[in-house]
């Protein structure tokens, strides 16, 4: 049987509007990566009456209930009472989630202990606890009498993805009868109608495993997903797939599973040549350096940036008067310019140089979306002139123009064509 799941998110906090609800979007995500249909989003405030005839109301059409929030020690953080209350199931101290309560206020995080705190520590009889490696509340995972299967989780996003993939998912995983595995491979250069296009016979005539296109801003992502006893028949399922994608997209591809976005392709890259690059960005503002600079690790290939917004700031580091004035701002020489002077100045392997027009006005020279990135090493200098639509809006722009910029680069440290 497949599972039918419907995600409660508890707070009150989300009903005004006051914080997004980015749990059920992660949940929704891990849980059609694990192949179970996600029929119901339930958002609910703290309140028991309300919750408890949430519940009633999911149970009765879904056979899998996941919640989120409302499980720390305060008085409106009712969820694991009202929820395990509806399933009739008892309540059991756990004496692990009190050591590890013990010991994070020991080393001075969460400042004194209340006798509150330890009212976290009920857990239901004979329930999968869920420990909680950033935060004190554990979570769950449990069968309830009626055949539910029910899995309570904290409300804060960064304990919540923790505790799904310390638990959450082998838990799920284990009350599936039949496991799903998949693996995603992440391209980069070519539209989602052009990838299913060339895929869409094998798309069509797969079913176990199967194959899925899903895009991301500017990029098309394909996820092989096997339903199997284990991770290893899964793989071998896999496998030929893969490869059928591997011979059908190219170069196309950048990564595959973890490494999930062309930041981490750069980094992984650069970190085993030994080599780094910096970037000097106009239009994008300084987004190639904070994506790089979120990884961590960063500092090994990632030399520094500069935002050269205006023209006395791209001549202060070395972009020609003369450059500007017979060409403007927004051109390929000056691209080149920003690329070899960021490059040479920051003493970089490698350098980048990005200018354009992110809209909504226009430059009165060229139209919205006109963008030239540039790659410089030491002997070549690379450019891109693109244009990425008048109708796209400035976020988008700058988006896309980020990821031409880090795929030159990751092109160019495999060796392929960079600017074909
Ligand atoms: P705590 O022990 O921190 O009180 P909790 O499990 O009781 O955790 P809540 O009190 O419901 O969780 O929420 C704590 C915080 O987590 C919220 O203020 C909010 O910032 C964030 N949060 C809660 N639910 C969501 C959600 N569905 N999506 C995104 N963020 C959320
Ligand atoms: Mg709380």
């Amino acid at each position: 049987m497949s599972r039918n799941a419907e995600i409660i998110c508890v707070g009150t906090e989300l009903l005004l509007g006051n914080i997004v609800n980015t749990n059920a979007r992660d949940l929704s995500v891990m849980l059609s990566e694990l192949g179970i249909n996600v029929f119901w989003q339930t958002v609910v405030g703290d309140n028991p009456d309300r919750l408890k005839a949430a519940v009633d109301l999911a149970r009765s059409r879904a056979d899998l209930i996941i919640t989120t929030g409302g499980l720390g020690p305060t008085c409106d953080d009712l969820t694991r009472q009202t929820v395990c209350g509806a399933f009739g199931m008892e309540m059991a101290f756990d004496e692990r989630a009190k050591r590890d309560l013990d010991a994070f206020f020991r080393i001075g995080k969460g400042g004194a202990m209340t006798e509150n705190n330890l009212s976290q520590c009920w857990l239901p009889v004979g329930c999968t606890p869920f420990y909680n490696t950033c935060g004190t509340a554990p979570g769950c995972g449990f069968t309830a009498p009626d055949g539910t299967v029910v899995v309570i989780l904290p409300g804060p996003p960064k304990e919540m993805n923790a505790m799904m993939r310390n638990g959450g998912i082998d838990f799920l995983r284990s009350v599936s009868d039949e496991p799903i595995f998949s693996r995603n491979i992440m391209t980069f250069g070519m539209g989602e109608s052009a990838i299913e296009s060339l895929l869409r016979e094998e798309m069509n005539a797969l079913t176990n495993p199967t194959l899925a296109p899903y895009a991301k801003e500017g990029e098309v992502r394909l996820r092989i997903t096997a339903k199997a006893a284990n991770r290893a028949q899964a793989d071998a399922m896999i496998a030929p797939v893969f490869a059928d994608v591997q011979r059908v997209l190219g170069d196309k591809i950048y990564g595959c599973d973890e490494i999930d976005s062309l930041e981490k392709a750069v980094l992984t890259a650069l970190k085993a040549r030994g080599e780094t690059f910096a970037a000097a960005e106009s239009c994008t503002g300084g987004l190639i350096a904070k994506r790089i600079t979120d990884l961590p690790g960063s500092s090994a290939v990632f030399r520094g940036g500069v935002t050269v917004y205006t023209n006395d700031v791209k001549m202060y580091l070395g972009v020609k008067r003369e450059t500007l004035d017979a060409y403007t701002a927004v051109s390929r020489e000056v691209a080149v310019e920003l690329a070899e002077n960021v490059r040479k100045n920051l003493g970089a392997d490698y350098g980048i140089g990005v200018t354009g027009v992110a809209g909504p006005d226009s430059d009165g020279v060229h139209c919205v979306g006109t963008v030239f990135v540039s790659l410089a090493d030491a002997d070549t200098t690379y450019v891109r002139a693109l244009q990425l639509g008048e109708k796209s809006d400035r976020s988008r722009i700058r988006t896309l123009s980020a990821n031409h910029a880090l795929d030159m680069l990751r092109r160019r440290l495999s060796g392929l064509p960079v600017a074909p």
